[in-house]
């Protein structure tokens, strides 16, 4: 009779290097949780528009531990035991089920999913909400190649023209749900003056028809500006939901609960001919660079978590401007710092 798989976590505070101030509010803390499965690392993030806190991450972590089992192979088996709320305490758990899987057959977990480390897109670099003097400067200061730039605020429009003139990166918008149909429909044509690569989550999550409605605006003024999905959509059947009404989506593990029903979530979005953009949440090298390892499947990235915190306690994926270099250990790749 082999021995119960031990679980244990530890909460940690994450300092941002900004405030980090988006449409749905500002913060200079993310509290997360770290999991340890055997010698599996995972990482769950508070996220509060989500309603999720530490404690009830925990809270989770403590009852997802005693419906282990002994086998660590059996994920599938593992991850269906576990409530399916909150999708990012879960997320903790399949990262941590997955980084034991890679480190027990020692291979990195690329490899065990038959993906290129060489064939990831670039990272973009996230510029949260200010005056939009001061995000131009960072903009221009910060050296990467594809930058995304947070809006929902009431100077939108003079944020993106202050960048644009003071960068040449690729631009990526995202409005966190922060526009209105009407807003979104009188703004898009305006700021895709500005070549844009895409436009995020423009409408409250789970305004379907408003998508359609605003696809059809553009669509009839001529607008060729992609629209992409981020909060609207967690799981493969939110993504099935949006066939039609969007170009492109962002997957996140702690969206998603983890790197499996990601995986399912990409070959739906796939199916679909969406576009596809890896992204996280305000997270250590832990929950990144497992987000990495699915970045191959993906169009786009977005993975700047670990560069907007000042006390990673891991390290994993590297980053050379806009270059991500996964790690070649076995499972995630992931070390303490
Ligand atoms: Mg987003």
């Amino acid at each position: 009779m082999n021995e119960k798989l031990n679980l244990t976590y530890r909460p940690v505070t994450l300092d941002l290097k900004t405030t980090f101030r988006i449409a749905h509010g500002a913060s200079d803390q993310r509290h997360n949780v770290i999991v340890y499965l055997e010698e599996g690392l995972g990482e769950s993030a508070v996220v509060p528009y989500y309603g999720d806190t530490q404690a009830g991450i925990v809270a989770y972590l403590e009852h997802a531990a005693s419906g282990l089992g002994d086998d660590p192979f059996l994920i599938e088996d593992i991850l269906n035991r576990l409530p399916p709320a909150s999708p990012a305490a879960r997320a903790a758990v399949d990262i941590a089920l997955h980084d034991l899987w890679g480190k027990r057959i020692g291979q990195p977990l690329y490899r065990l999913f038959g993906l290129n480390p060489q064939a990831l897109p670039l990272t973009s670099f996230t510029i949260a909400i200010d005056e939009p003097a001061v995000m131009a400067e960072r903009a221009a200061a910060c050296g990467y190649p594809v930058i995304k730039i947070k809006l929902g605020s009431p100077q939108d429009e003079a944020i993106v023209a202050a960048i644009r003139q003071a960068t040449n990166a690729k631009l990526r918008v995202d409005a966190n749900a922060g526009w209105s149909r009407e807003q979104a429909a009188r703004l898009i044509p305006r700021l895709a003056e500005y070549d844009l690569e895409f436009i995020e989550q423009p409408l409250p999550a789970g305004d379907i028809e408003g998508l359609h409605w605003l696809k059809e605006r553009l669509r009839r003024q001529k607008i060729d500006m992609p629209l992409f999905a981020d909060e609207s959509i967690r799981s493969a059947a939110d993504v099935a939901a949006h066939a039609g009404a969007i170009d492109g989506l962002v997957i996140k593990l702690m969206k998603s609960g983890g790197i499996r029903a990601a995986l399912r979530a990409i070959h739906t979005a796939r199916a679909l001919d969406m576009q596809i953009m890896i992204g996280c949440m305000v997270e250590t090298s832990i929950g990144v660079t497992a987000a990495a390892h699915l970045a191959p499947l993906c169009d786009h990235a977005d993975l700047d978590g670990p560069l907007l915190i000042r006390n990673d306690p891991f390290k994993g994926l590297r980053y050379e401007g806009g270059h991500m270099i996964l790690p070649a250990g076995p499972g995630l790749g992931v070390e303490a710092a």
